[in-house]
């Protein structure tokens, strides 16, 4: 289907756009994730107008309705759980994030937020910090082929695609850039705590950072990082691709998850950060079956060795090497404290999973 939204629409939709909106009422877009019938999370928003503008997400009310899981409808509440400001709509309107719960309040077994905030919970005393680097495609959504690639064949050059494409800039280099300002602009509207964004290895393939942030808030952020940017893109008719591997043999999708302590943080750190990496070597297998929806089956087409990745079945860990598992980078090195990478998680993970086997194992040691 080719029909496009507001990308061919601005004027029309520039009308109504400007229409003075009621001061007592607000629109609240509740943004929640599920799973399909292939495993992987689907991102859905529905709106309600309530008569006052939240501060804060345990404010705005329930919402009940019958979600489809598989072949039934189950019904299902959403609860907001943090609060966002609308770069959509602008103005008092918001977008809440909420998690899913079942009829009689328990959380609904896709809801890996719950479990994520009770090891956040048990760690709070060490405050846990992530940063997460979100890789994808910008995907042509007639083909479903990266933006700009000539269709059904492959950019330029073939050799050394990283040293050309990373960071580049001129037409032929680069496509979706207005989507990548637009996602920049609208997350620090939100509130969404975005550190930067980069072109990544080939064209069309992007990357922006969320964090640090401490404990359910990573997990918090970047979904909704996420969810404005499937709706930027929507907006000018593009996909976005989280596969760890859309295109075979091109560079894969990453989520690289930047972790720290307070005592990794703090002047003679660097041994806790060797600590908790020695941790993470004894649970390789175990963190696998997290780093993507999958159970690792994802992640495989991705950790292959090549393009800077490690090898699926091996840990391996060193410093500013970005051939490992996990890395030490070297402006943390050369300080003596700071944080470590994992290079592992695949860029469709589940990020309240992955926080929680990373606080699990390094702070909690289970
Ligand atoms: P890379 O050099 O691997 O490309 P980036 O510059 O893309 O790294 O991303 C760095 C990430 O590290 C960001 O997501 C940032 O939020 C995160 N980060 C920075 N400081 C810390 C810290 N003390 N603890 C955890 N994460 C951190
Ligand atoms: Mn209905
Ligand atoms: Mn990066
Ligand atoms: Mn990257
Ligand atoms: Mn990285």
């Amino acid at each position: 289907m080719s029909t496009t939204s507001l990308a061919s629409n601005s004027a029309f939709m520039a009308r109504y756009m400007a229409l003075e909106q009621p001061r007592d009422k607000i629109m609240v877009t509740y943004v929640y994730i599920h799973p399909g019938n292939d495993n992987l999370a689907h991102f859905s928003g529905k709106t309600k107008v309530i008569d006052f503008v939240p501060k804060q997400a345990s404010e705005v009310p329930l919402f009940d309705f019958a979600l489809v899981t598989g072949d039934s409808l189950v019904e299902v509440f959403i609860r907001p759980v943090q609060l966002y400001a609308d770069p959509f709509r602008g103005g008092d309107n918001k977008l809440v994030l909420c998690d899913l719960l079942s009829a009689d309040m328990t959380p609904l077994a896709c809801n890996h937020r719950y479990s994520c905030n009770e090891a956040m919970d048990a760690a709070r005393d060490q405050h846990p910090w992530f940063g997460v680097e979100q890789e994808f495609y910008l995907m042509n959504a007639d083909t479903n082929w990266p933006l700009g690639w000539p269709t059904n064949g492959y950019p330029e050059p073939l050799t050394a695609p990283h040293a050309f494409y990373y960071g580049a800039v001129g037409a032929g280099k680069q496509f979706g850039r207005d989507v990548m300002e637009a996602h920049l602009r609208a997350c620090l509207y939100a509130g969404v705590n975005i550190w930067g964004e980069t072109s990544e290895g080939q064209p069309s393939q992007w990357e922006y950072q969320v964090g640090p942030c401490e404990d359910i808030r990573l997990g918090d952020d970047l979904t909704m990082s996420r969810y404005i940017l499937l709706r930027v893109a929507e907006d000018l008719h593009i996909d976005v691709s989280f596969d760890p591997k859309p295109v075979a043999g091109w560079m894969g999708n990453g989520a690289h998850t930047n972790f720290s302590t307070e005592a990794m943080r703090a002047p003679g750190g660097l041994p806790e950060i060797k600590k908790a990496i020695e941790k993470l070597s004894k649970n390789h297998a175990k963190h696998m079956r997290v780093y993507d929806p999958l159970g690792g089956r994802d992640n495989s087409r991705r950790l292959t060795g090549q393009y800077y990745s490690s090898k699926m079945d091996k840990f391996t860990s060193g410093e500013a090497d970005k051939g490992v598992s996990v890395r030490i980078p070297m402006h943390v090195i050369k300080a003596g404290k700071g944080y470590f990478e994992d290079r592992r998680p695949a860029a469709n993970c589940d990020p309240y999973l992955v926080t929680e086997a990373m606080v699990r194992t390094c702070c909690l040691n289970e």
